[in-house]
């Protein structure tokens, strides 16, 4: 959570009486830390600061043309910036409510998922507030298979589905420690958010 107290307490000149909510991940800290420096001296008050459709969104009274220019680039910055940790490393801004989020963390968000679902990747997105699931392209997978049911056999799942879209971390969200013996085992380096099609590319370049 953003620190209210903390931006209150530093910049009591942007906040008047009218504030109706101050929320968001901590990964988002310093870049509000930063706007509020830019416009600390513009007269602005902050009505409300959220994020909205993973971007985050400030929402100001008495905010002039370059204020607003200013909030603007917040906002198109923060979609490549994890709302959760702050790195700004392979940032995506996707899921079945929209978050912009580094791999890592979006692995601890799928915490509450089942074990099988995190195996299958899924594009999904809302239709008339229901959640909508559709399987993800595998014509790379397909090109690749050989590779591929080598890397899913190391993983310990060699009866997974997975698609263009499937990373190693859906693999390795439950046991992250495991991505040195992996990346040994497969003969090439693997990290944290790689795609599977392209880890078994680099297989098949290095000839392995
Ligand atoms: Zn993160």
């Amino acid at each position: 959570m953003a620190t209210l107290d903390h931006f209150k307490s530093k910049y009591p000149q942007l906040f008047g009486d009218r504030l109706i909510s101050f929320e968001c991940g901590k990964g988002w800290n310093d870049l509000i830390e930063r706007t509020f420096e830019k416009i600390k001296d513009s007269g602005t008050k902050i009505v409300q600061l959220k994020e909205k459709f993973g971007g985050l969104r400030i929402y100001a009274d008495n905010c002039h043309e370059k204020v607003s220019e200013i909030l603007k680039n917040t906002e198109a910055e923060s979609f490549k910036t994890c709302e959760s940790c702050g790195t700004k490393e392979k940032v995506k801004t996707e899921g079945r409510w929209l978050k912009t989020l580094c791999p890592t963390c979006r692995a601890k968000e799928h915490w509450w998922l089942e074990e099988e679902e995190l195996r299958i990747d899924v594009i999904n997105w809302v239709k008339d507030k229901k959640p909508v699931f559709e399987l993800a392209p595998q014509e790379k997978v397909n090109a690749l298979d050989k590779y591929v049911d080598r890397i899913l056999e190391v993983l310990g799942h060699p009866e997974a589905l997975v698609t263009d879209e499937s990373t190693i971390w859906d693999f390795l969200a439950l046991e992250p420690e495991r991505l040195k013996e992996i990346s040994e085992k497969l003969g090439v380096k693997v990290e944290t958010g790689d795609y599977l099609i392209d880890v078994a590319a680099s297989m098949k370049l290095k000839g392995l």
